[in-house]
């Protein structure tokens, strides 16, 4: 399951600043998944109540927030955002676009406790 792997890598990343920080444990943590990241959000869920037992993170609660899906146009160099299932540009209607944000997973916020 890829969630479990990417909840891993993540749970890693959040050990890390939080042994940065000396903290003791993890409140909440908030991820913003891109609409083409290819990570289903309840998946996700999922996999990171399966992750986080006997970490930091273990009674951290999970906030993800959907990222936008930005393009820019090869034609007409417009940016802007367009919805997941229609990758065209949103100026000139092109279908030459690349995407410049969206693929992404990212580690917006976490609440951690200190000593
Ligand atoms: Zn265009």
């Amino acid at each position: 399951m890829h969630e479990l792997s990417v909840c891993q890598g993540l749970l890693r990343e959040v050990a890390r600043m939080a042994a940065e920080h000396d903290a003791v444990a993890v409140d909440r943590i908030v991820l913003q998944v891109g609409g083409l990241s290819g990570v289903e959000p309840p998946l996700l869920e999922r996999a990171f109540e399966v992750a986080r037992a006997g970490t930091l993170a273990e009674a951290a609660e999970l906030e993800i927030r959907a990222g936008p899906v930005v393009v820019l146009c090869r034609e007409c160099g417009s940016r802007g955002e367009v919805p997941v299932n229609r990758l065209l540009c949103p100026g000139c209607g092109d279908w030459r676009v690349e995407v410049v944000e969206g693929e992404e997973l990212l580690l917006l916020t976490i609440d951690m406790e200190t000593v």
